[in-house]
């Protein structure tokens, strides 16, 4: 059973009228293709449409929320990213592929590449994040670690290095 995509937008009036913009409001739950739960189920924004070049462009913000995971330290928070965008659809040569169907704007695939290009693979909850004790795994951040970042005795030291990142 296929959804009813409320990122489908028949532009067939715009295309007709090369300069002529519209305005669309986006609030919808989007499928981001695959599990990513890290990814907020709602992608909110406004959207210029404007046909120009043959084809069409969308400009605009759209925002969602995102989880983020402290790739050293594990520590978990929320963030809302805003994404402009500013996409050509449907111009000869389109190198991205995002081609208009007929005069039907699939938005959904456009908008998808564009937050997820932002968003950074290995984020770190602030630049100095001294993550966690390679030893005892205490968040170093803290002071619940007894102290074996301090011992260069350690049978473990050689062991450090691999966890830096
Ligand atoms: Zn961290
Ligand atoms: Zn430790």
């Amino acid at each position: 059973m296929s959804r009813e995509s409320e990122f489908r937008f028949h532009v067939a009036d715009l295309l007709a009228h090369p300069g002529h913009r519209r305005t669309v409001e986006i609030d919808s739950a989007i499928d981001w293709g695959f599990d990513l739960s890290r990814l907020g189920p709602r992608l909110v924004g406004e959207l210029v449409l404007e046909a120009a070049s043959g084809g069409l462009v969308v400009r605009g913000p759209v925002s969602t929320m995102v989880r983020h995971t402290c790739h050293r330290c594990l520590t978990e928070w929320d963030e809302e990213v805003v994404v402009d965008i500013l996409e050509a659809l449907g111009v000869p040569d389109d190198p991205d592929g995002h081609r208009l169907h007929g005069d039907v704007a699939d938005l959904e695939p456009v908008l998808i590449d564009a937050v997820l290009l932002v968003i950074p693979l290995s984020p770190t909850c602030r630049p100095d994040c001294r993550g966690l004790c390679a030893v005892c795994g205490a968040d170093l951040n803290g002071s619940s670690c007894p102290g074996h970042d301090d011992e260069p005795d350690s049978p473990f030291a050689p062991l450090r290095g691999l966890f830096d990142t």
